[in-house]
């Protein structure tokens, strides 16, 4: 089964996916969810329509002089899903086939999960459809400065602050911040969250979505009765989030027993070295060759017995034909988006629980939050500090989803949908139509 991505994918707004032939497209999927919360919303539906129209969408053509001397473009993209409740916020994703499609649905989820969270933030999310891997260090630079300055127009500390997403990271927000304040004149740390430390970043950011992927599984895990000790976890993704998660659940006494990035799929029955499989990764750049673990098909590693497991990559992952073969007790989605409607739906049906995206991912945009808070205050906080207040935020938003979820009989994700669009909803009505 390949896991090649289609890298000449059009910016196609109907059909299905590039990200997986089987998933419907991202914003299709979004939109499906907001309808999903429409007997829900009270006198609020009035305003529903609100969710299905970004309220700005930029694209931007991204042209540099390539080291032989060939100049090359690349198109970009910024989206401000809505901003009723405050700035936008939402990361910066650098992968060759990234559409507008998928931006769109990136940003709707982050106004979702910032409302759900009560985090004072709208939703936002940009992209650039290239592929990092194949530029040099300067061409990469090169790019992520014009970039920056191409979306400088719609982004500010005040504005729109992006953060790391998939092929980006504290480097890149290093770069994004120098741009945006080369442009204005003055150091702007606020412009952009996941910043090195150096510049204003925050202790506990790089693992605050890996941190916050276990800490709602563990919560998740408490109500159904599964303890972390001897737990078998699967991962898909070996990144930030999944990467990170993998490392927690290891040290606090779980085994995981298969993981899989775009290079390799690999399972290990007596528990895979989590530290040893991410050292390969970073010196090979992939988990291919990880002699700690043995190769397994996609299909298998989909259906490997386990009780949490944690999808941690790209959008469109868990199709229905692959929930009816999951056997997980809990789905903790560490990714955005990588479980379709329908599938959703054949899961619920089979009793396993999902904890959706925009609850069980949402740690990075909430240290990102503290890290912004920090920046505007100059004043920063130790990591256990850091680490306190995520752990409080993101409990008692478990606590709250759990509860309406009880309450109207619905899934995790509805529930979380419910709040989310309640708050979103609210303040569009409290401040009317401009003009
Ligand atoms: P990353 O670039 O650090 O890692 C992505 C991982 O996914 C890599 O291991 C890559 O090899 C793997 N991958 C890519 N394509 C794959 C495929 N077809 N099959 C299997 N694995 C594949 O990115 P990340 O920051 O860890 O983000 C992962 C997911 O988490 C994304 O959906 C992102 O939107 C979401 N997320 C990230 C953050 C954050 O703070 N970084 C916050 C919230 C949500």
């Amino acid at each position: 089964m390949t896991q090649e991505l289609d890298k000449n994918a059009s910016p196609k707004l109907g059909g299905l996916s590039y990200l997986n032939p089987a998933a419907p497209e991202p914003w299709a999927s979004f939109i499906e969810q907001i309808e999903r919360v429409r007997p829900y919303l009270g006198p609020l539906e009035r305003w529903i329509e609100t969710l299905k129209h970004p309220k700005r969408t930029l694209i931007v053509d991204v042209p540099i002089e390539r080291d032989d001397g060939s100049i090359a473009h690349f198109e970009g993209y910024r989206v401000q899903h809505n901003l009723s409740r405050g700035p936008g916020k939402g990361g910066i994703r650098f992968h060759p086939a990234v559409t507008l499609n998928e931006v769109m649905a990136l940003a709707g989820w982050m106004t979702i999960k910032n409302a759900a969270v009560g985090l004072p933030f709208g939703g936002a999310k940009g992209g650039v459809r290239v592929d990092p891997a194949t530029l040099s260090k300067g061409e990469l630079q090169r790019m992520t400065r014009r970039f920056t300055s191409e979306i400088g127009l719609i982004i500010g500390p005040d504005r729109d602050i992006p953060a790391p997403d998939v092929g980006t990271n504290a480097q890149t927000m290093a770069v994004m911040m120098d741009t945006f304040s080369m442009n204005r004149g003055s150091t702007t740390s606020g412009v952009v969250t996941g910043k090195p430390i150096a510049l204003g970043g925050s202790l506990g950011r790089q693992e605050a979505t890996g941190r916050g992927v276990f800490i709602i599984a563990r919560e998740a895990g408490r109500h159904l009765h599964i303890p972390q000790e001897g737990a078998r976890i699967v991962v898909q993704g070996f990144g930030n989030v999944g990467g990170i998660a993998a490392r927690l659940f290891r040290a606090a006494g779980a085994k995981v027993v298969a993981i899989a990035d775009h290079t390799a799929t690999l399972a290990n029955e007596a528990g895979i070295d989590i530290p040893a499989a991410q050292a390969h990764a970073a010196t090979t750049g992939g988990l291919a060759g990880f002699a700690g673990a043995t190769p397994i098909d996609i299909e298998d590693f989909w259906q490997t017995p386990c009780d949490y497991l944690i999808p941690a990559a790209l959008e469109g992952q868990i199709t229905p034909e692959r929930a009816t073969r999951i056997q997980a007790r809990v789905i903790v989605e560490g990714a955005n988006g990588p479980t379709t409607p329908a599938a959703d739906d054949v899961l619920h049906k089979r009793g396993i629980l999902v904890v959706p995206d925009v609850l069980a991912n949402a740690g990075g945009v909430t240290v990102s939050y503290f890290e912004w808070v920090q920046d505007f205050s100059s004043f920063f906080w130790t990591e256990d500090e850091i680490n306190a207040r995520l752990e409080r935020i993101m409990v008692s938003a478990f606590d709250a989803i759990w509860l309406v979820a009880q309450e109207k009989q619905v899934s995790l994700r509805t529930a979380a949908f419910i709040i989310a669009c309640h708050r979103v909803l609210e303040a569009r009505a409290e401040r009317g139509l401009y003009p």
